[in-house]
């Protein structure tokens, strides 16, 4: 189709044809899907899309896919909700949240990448595919190989949580635990990946992945009625998604979609592990690698593939960054639970927790437009809440033991 171009490096620009490849030969950079605009406008329209299935292959055309879809038909368009009890809360006017705590079919927008790299592998003629898994992505990949029967082999660090853990050995992928750090299982698996020719979704074919991110930004866009909010906060780990949400708004600016890409991004990180928010707020297009130190295990790459990049679309958009502790990521998650009955992961803990920072510190104005990006689902993450939540009362069957029960709560609470 005469859509793609192809790939193209990002720093020297050369274009290569369209592969299984994610590294410039001559300049060591990363690559892109290389789109032609001018044949998408125009053939892409608000009505074209609204025309289409209410997942995210309505935006098939702006994704770098030849065939047919092979996985992943229910992937995306996950609710854009108006969050007035939390709006009220934080003292904000108006203010969304992006839900992809509930994107089918493994509660995070993994999928949404997912999806497009599994559908993009098998067009290449794997058999196998692979990824480098903080834990969303390991249950994402290991459930759509389970639909597309293929094969899959995923690395996890060791230490990943249990429900993410379970959450993937359910699919019955071979699942390896490395005794290390997510960069160090990245690394590994780079060299696995040169000896096998296998499919790694965030290594070998992560062009293609990457550009499932897109659709994200086209959603919020989309579902505000094809207005663009003044901020948008999202968590950053590898930072392809906050990258990739910047691109689809200045996609929909060139497609004539929206007016004007007006957005200022927002990169929220722990500050355990915030490479890319300490590159921001140092002003430094530098990124330092860390080790990570955080309960928010999703976010923690300590070395991220896009920093650069990351930092670069905050910066180009007039957005910011911000840090936030454990205990700030715990009070974000249950912030968001009791205002607006959203359980999230971690990485939500951060961006509610975030949101909250740049609002008191004045970076983003009460009065402007606000989406939340609420990546993954808070039941995958149970363990960090446990042992902080009030327990419940335990009582016998008996009215009288209720009775009793009740009013030694109500006293307590007096
Ligand atoms: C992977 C992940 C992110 C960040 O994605 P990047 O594109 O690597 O920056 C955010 N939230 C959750 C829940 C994730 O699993
Ligand atoms: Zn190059």
């Amino acid at each position: 189709m005469e859509k793609l171009r192809g790939l193209k490096c990002r720093e020297c620009g050369r274009g290569y044809p369209s592969a299984p490849s994610h590294v410039c030969e001559f300049c060591f950079g990363p690559l892109e899907v290389d789109y032609d605009y001018g044949a998408l406008k125009g053939r892409v329209t608000r009505d074209s899309i609204a025309a289409g299935p209410p997942s995210i292959w309505r935006y098939k055309d702006l994704l770098p896919i030849d065939g047919d879809v092979a996985v992943g038909h229910h992937v995306g368009f996950t609710p854009l909700i108006r969050a007035e009890n939390l709006a009220h809360e934080l003292g904000v006017k108006e203010l969304y949240i992006k839900n992809d705590s509930v994107c089918h079919p493994t509660w995070s927008f993994k999928d949404r990448v997912v999806s497009v790299a599994v559908t993009k592998a098998r067009e290449f003629g794997f058999d196998t595919v692979a990824c480098a898994s903080t834990g969303n992505l390991a249950n994402s990949v290991a459930a759509h190989a389970a639909e597309g029967r293929l094969r899959s082999y995923i690395f996890i660090p060791a230490d990943l949580e249990p429900g993410k853990v379970v959450g993937t050995l359910v699919y019955q992928p071979t699942l390896v635990a490395v005794e290390g750090t997510y960069d160090e299982v990245n690394r590994l698996c780079s060299e696995v990946a040169d000896k096998y020719r296998w499919a790694f979704v965030n290594i070998n074919i992560r062009p293609y992945y990457a550009e499932g991110s897109k659709t994200y930004g086209y959603e919020i866009l989309e579902q505000l009625g094809w207005r663009t909010p003044a901020h948008i906060v999202v968590p950053c780990a590898g930072g392809s998604l906050i990258t990739k949400i910047w691109k689809a708004i200045k996609e929909c600016e060139v497609l004539g979609l929206v007016d004007r890409a007006a957005t200022k991004m927002h990169a929220a990180q722990a500050a355990g592990c915030g490479p890319i928010v300490t590159m921001i707020k140092t002003d430094s297009d530098v990124l330092r690698p860390v080790r990570p130190s955080t309960i928010a295990k999703s976010l923690a790459i300590g070395n991220p593939a896009d920093g650069y990049y990351a930092y670069r679309a905050v910066k180009e958009s007039g957005g910011s960054g911000e840090h936030t502790t454990d205990a700030e990521i715990i009070e974000g998650m249950l912030l968001l639970a009791r205002t607006e009955g959203i359980f999230t992961e971690t990485a939500g803990g951060v961006t509610v927790a975030a949101t909250k920072k740049l609002l008191d510190a004045g970076v983003i104005p009460r009065h402007e437009s606000v989406v939340i990006c609420i990546t993954g689902n808070g039941l995958k993450t149970p363990d960090v809440l446990y042992e902080r939540l009030e327990t419940h009362v335990t009582i016998r069957p008996a009215l009288s033991a209720f009775d009793r029960a009740l009013a030694e709560l109500k006293s307590k609470t007096s």
